[in-house]
């Protein structure tokens, strides 16, 4: 059969797109001036006749691609950014020419059962409590609101006050607890479901970023508590056992903000950081960082399922329904129509398996400490106790440091970015790609160490 001009541009995407996985590993991480400069040829009016579908793909490829940064490739350690496992990226493609709108079961029947296969899987892998609800949103951002807006519910519902329907005007009032610590989505989560950014108390934390149980205030049964697995720049995690014990005996929500430390729960290794977060009633997480699947991608769990579904279901016609059929994947989040995004979430645990998760894991904390070895050997301070994929490093004075980020984000060779922890100026790195080798940790770790001999030779020219 002929080809149809459809099949040579779905063709040619697939050849340029494995083009340039190809590439993205050797060239440098950030776009070059001369990739930048030539986005302005995209800025033209919109024309009057279009474009054929390969005319565009090409467009798209020959401007697009040298103007991304890398973070597909190896070695790229800003921000907590993952790649994406190429079963994910094919899992994506053809879901793309599925085009499922995964807001009902009847409007796609796999992406919703997909979604329940992923969801056992996770929710087992995680060790929650089985019959935990969950839901696909675009990040661990989205994850927060949904989970929290459960939270909010379920508090307000024990106090007779329906929220969905009456708003907070003239609620009972809530208390929110977080650390110093917390995640800005967090806040922000708060502040769009009119809890108030300002209005939390904030719990200090250590030396390694974590909730200091002795500094926790009283809890009881109106009380949002949000923890983290994972902290940001250190990687560390706030003690769940202890305080899950105690909210539990108080009647307090317990969330979870576990962007990317949550699968460190699914390592068996690591069982001394993660105990106790399955105790808790909410947690977020993200697809999109460590578990290495293409944006966006998020999931939210809540251990009452009800109390996700009377947050997030949108009308009395959709509670109406009931789930005879199934779980309705719309009563689970706040979007209705959107992406099938449990496609490339199943696609990776079944690529990966629970060894491949596990090793994931492991291997990116390997990394990590092979950073911090390395660092550390040469004479820089190493700021945070590696305990999980971060390391977060000084070279010296803040302007060094922040000069030594300069000269390795010019470098291109890899790409990390700066922090400020407890006080002191700092560069971060997080491993969180599939892909990263050996061979890239020692290619950046080279770069590295010359960027700050340079630096400091520059600065301290005595020496
Ligand atoms: C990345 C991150 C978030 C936000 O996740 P998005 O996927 O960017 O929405 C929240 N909390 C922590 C700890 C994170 O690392």
């Amino acid at each position: 059969m002929e080809p149809t001009p459809a099949d040579r541009a779905l063709r040619e995407a697939a050849d340029r797109a494995i083009a340039y996985l190809h590439s993205v590993r050797d060239r440098p991480v950030t776009a070059s001036p001369e990739a930048l400069r030539r986005l302005d040829d995209l800025r033209h009016p919109l024309p009057q006749s279009g474009l054929d579908a390969s005319a565009v793909i090409s467009r798209l490829d020959e401007i697009g691609s040298p103007a991304t940064t890398a973070t597909a490739g190896g070695r790229y350690f800003g921000l907590v950014i993952g790649g994406a496992l190429p079963a994910t990226v094919a899992a994506s493609w053809l879901a793309a020419a599925w085009d499922q709108n995964a807001c009902f079961r009847a409007t796609s029947p796999i992406a919703a059962t997909l979604e329940d296969v992923a969801l056992t899987w996770l929710i087992d892998l995680f060790g929650l409590p089985s019959g935990t609800a969950g839901g696909f949103v675009t990040g661990a951002s989205m994850a927060n609101v949904t989970a929290l807006a459960a939270a909010r519910h379920a508090i307000l519902a024990r106090q007779g006050w329906d929220v969905e329907a009456k708003g907070l005007y003239g609620a009972p009032e809530l208390r929110v607890i977080v650390s110093d610590e917390v995640h800005v989505t967090v806040l922000k989560a708060l502040s769009l479901l009119g809890l108030g950014r300002d209005r939390v108390i904030r719990v200090p934390t250590d030396t390694q970023g974590r909730m200091r149980i002795d500094a926790l205030p009283a809890l009881d049964d109106h009380t949002i508590l949000c923890i983290q697995a994972g902290n940001v720049n250190t990687g560390a995690f706030d003690p769940a056992a202890e305080i899950c014990l105690r909210a539990k005996k108080a009647g307090a929500w317990v969330h979870v903000d576990g962007a990317f430390g949550l699968w460190a729960i699914a390592n068996p290794a690591m069982t001394a950081i993660s105990a106790g977060f399955a105790e808790a009633d909410s947690w977020a997480t993200d697809g999109h960082k460590w578990l290495n699947v293409p944006y966006d991608s998020g999931i939210v769990f809540v251990r009452n399922p009800a109390d996700l579904r009377e947050a997030m279901a949108a009308t009395a016609v959709y509670h109406a329904q009931g789930e005879a059929g199934g779980r309705e994947p719309a009563h689970y989040t706040p979007e209705s129509s959107r992406r099938a995004r449990g496609v490339e979430i199943w696609a990776a645990l079944l690529n990966l398996g629970r060894d491949g998760i596990s090793d994931l894991i492991d291997r990116t904390c390997r990394h990590a400490r092979a950073f911090a070895q390395a660092l550390q050997d040469e004479g820089y301070d190493i700021l945070n106790d590696v305990v999980l994929n971060q390391v977060l490093v000084s070279f010296g004075s803040p302007e060094e440091t922040r000069a030594v980020i300069a000269r390795i984000q010019a470098d291109g060779i890899c790409w990390c970015g700066g922090t400020v922890w407890q006080g002191r100026t700092a560069m971060r790195i997080s491993v969180c790609n599939w892909s990263t080798t050996d061979a890239d940790v020692q290619m950046s770790i080279a770069a590295m160490l010359s960027a700050g001999r340079q630096v400091v030779s520059t600065s301290r020219p005595g020496t």
